[in-house]
């Protein structure tokens, strides 16, 4: 199964593709996680990421296509992959088609979470996530039991660069400007499927097993 999810920031994209990799088995390929983990280890790709990223804006798109296609070309990707966070323009979702298409492959669906922009502040701004091992919690929704501390692995939480209020509002405004028009591009290949994001965790889940089991079908 080759999957796109799409969604303003803070929809839950990360927390259901966790979901997805442990039910089916295939990769989450995040571009956000790819740069904070170049970020954090000092490379080149790092430092330019970070200046775009702390102020909100999209990394330029030949930089992302580039990781892109080298990740997708690795042997976890062959069974399926699900896209978090990429395409978020409509260049970067013409660059994957030319990929897929050199690669005999297709999308298979788009899960479109679809969140409120006020819902979507509350949310990101009580977020913090794990440095260890990548787990979200939200200091309102879904705290973790002991403050500071991960649940699943002890590690410290951290609120993002770029999970700040004014940021927040930055990259909600370039996902309606540049990200939303995705959900035209892939409704003319009849692949969109809305899920309703402002639904709990379990529920978001369980709508999204819906679409997967009747694409796998
Ligand atoms: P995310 O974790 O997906 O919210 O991504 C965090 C930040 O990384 C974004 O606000 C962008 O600055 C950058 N980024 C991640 N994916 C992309 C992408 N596909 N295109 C451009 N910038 C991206």
């Amino acid at each position: 199964m080759n999957l796109i999810l799409l969604g303003p920031p803070g929809a839950g994209k990360g927390t259901q593709a966790k979901r997805i990799v442990e039910k089916y088995g295939i990769p989450q390929i995040s571009t956000g996680d790819m740069f904070r983990e170049a970020v954090s280890k000092g490379t080149e790709l790092g430092r330019k990421a970070k200046e775009y990223m702390d102020r909100g804006e999209l990394v330029p798109d030949e930089i992302v296509i580039g990781i892109v296609r080298e990740r997708l070309s690795q042997d976890d990707c062959q069974k399926g992959f699900i896209l978090d966070g990429f395409p978020r323009t409509i260049k970067q979702a013409e660059a994957l088609d030319e990929m897929l298409d050199d690669m005999n492959k297709k999308i298979d669906a788009v899960i479109n979470i679809t969140v409120p922009d006020e819902e979507i502040v509350k949310r990101i701004v009580f977020r913090r996530t794990c440095k260890s091992c990548g787990a979200v919690y939200n200091l309102i929704y879904s705290p973790p039991k002991v403050e500071g501390k991960c649940d699943k692995c002890g590690g410290e939480l951290y609120q993002r660069d770029d999970d700040r209020e004014e940021t927040v509002r930055e990259r909600l405004r370039v996902y309606r400007e540049q990200t939303e028009p995705l959900i035209q591009y892939y409704s003319q290949k009849d692949i969109v499927r809305d899920i309703d994001g402002t639904k709990n965790i379990d529920e978001v889940w369980s709508q999204i097993e819906g679409v997967l089991e009747s694409i796998r079908s």
